[in-house]
């Protein structure tokens, strides 16, 4: 069955890329509403914006997504990653400025936040998208692909990535996504980024938010945030946990396998777009109750949750 909140949560920090506080609320929504975000800092005009894959525009750091009006909110994957992987369906998501809050840089602060809230079963049962044949798009050596799945589990994942710092460097991971894998193995995963670039995107008022807590920097075979990785392959992890919240766009959860290599937002959107384009290679399915035990959301457990500093 769909479900919702049950009641509303906020959330209060920065924006990484505009630096400007923000705040946060998760508010329950009615069954087959899907994932709505709204602008509450704006006064005019439409203020809702779908959060589908449809109002994705360029933006090469983060997730963006406007309405026709132009109303826009960004770095919106990681919210998302957390409503997927919680089992959110159906939700509204307010935002009283132009970025979601970063956080500590993962999902986690927003999977505690909406465990805690706690979830309400809805009468509708989950409707997924089955990928029927694969889908591929390519760029600069980097590839994304959707195709049917294997193990008839839910989704599955594949991720490399190959970076020249040797603290990050050629890292792959495979994961399933049944049975709270994302809450347990991802979602406590930072963005990351190399030091080298920080000053360029500082320059292009980027990463203006940015610290050594809501990033893990990294320089050469060092890692300049303190403490270092969560996780040996944390920066793979993360990467996995921005594809789940960019898939989460599509707007129903994916019965399939996703690989990534050297993936990103762009490339995962572009995904989605090339998917949709072809009719034949995905549809709609009712999730009976075996079904519906495989999507992330299932056997989600609060005891689960990573413990963080
Ligand atoms: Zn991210």
């Amino acid at each position: 069955m769909q479900t919702t909140i049950r009641s509303a949560i906020s959330f209060d920090g920065i924006g990484l890329h505009s630096g400007r506080p923000a705040r946060l609320t998760i508010r329950p929504a009615v069954a087959h509403r899907g994932i709505w975000f709204k602008r509450t800092d704006v006064d005019l005009g439409d203020t809702m914006i779908p959060a589908r894959w449809d109002a994705v525009v360029r933006s090469p750091l983060c997730t963006l997504i406007q309405n026709r009006a132009g109303v826009s909110v960004s770095t919106v994957e990681h919210v998302m990653a957390a409503l997927a992987g919680c089992g959110v369906h159906n939700a509204l998501v307010e935002i009283d400025g132009p970025e979601a809050p970063i956080l500590d840089g993962s999902s986690v602060p927003f999977v505690r936040g909406i465990l805690d809230a706690g979830l309400r079963v809805q009468g509708a049962p989950v409707r997924a998208i089955e990928i029927l044949k694969p889908v591929t798009v390519e760029t600069n050596g980097g590839w994304a692909r959707l195709s049917p799945s294997k193990t008839g589990q839910g989704l599955d994942m594949v991720f490399r990535i190959d970076f020249a710092d040797r603290a990050i460097g050629v890292q792959e991971k495979r994961l399933n996504l049944a049975n709270g894998t994302f809450v347990r193995e991802l979602s406590d995963c930072r963005t990351f980024c190399r030091a080298s670039d920080v000053d360029a995107m500082q320059k292009a008022g980027k990463a203006l938010g940015g610290t050594y807590e809501n990033a893990v920097v990294v320089d050469g075979d060092k890692v300049l945030s303190p403490g270092g990785f969560r996780h040996a392959d944390e920066a793979v992890r993360h990467k996995m946990l921005d594809a789940l919240g960019d898939l989460a766009l599509a707007g129903a959860p994916i019965l399939g396998l996703y690989e990534g290599h050297k993936a990103g937002h762009a490339m995962t959107n572009a995904l989605l777009h090339a998917l949709f384009e072809d009719a034949d290679a995905w549809r709609i399915v009712e999730c009976d109750t075996a079904t519906a035990a495989t999507l992330p959301g299932a056997g989600v457990v609060q005891d689960e949750i990573p413990a963080v500093a």
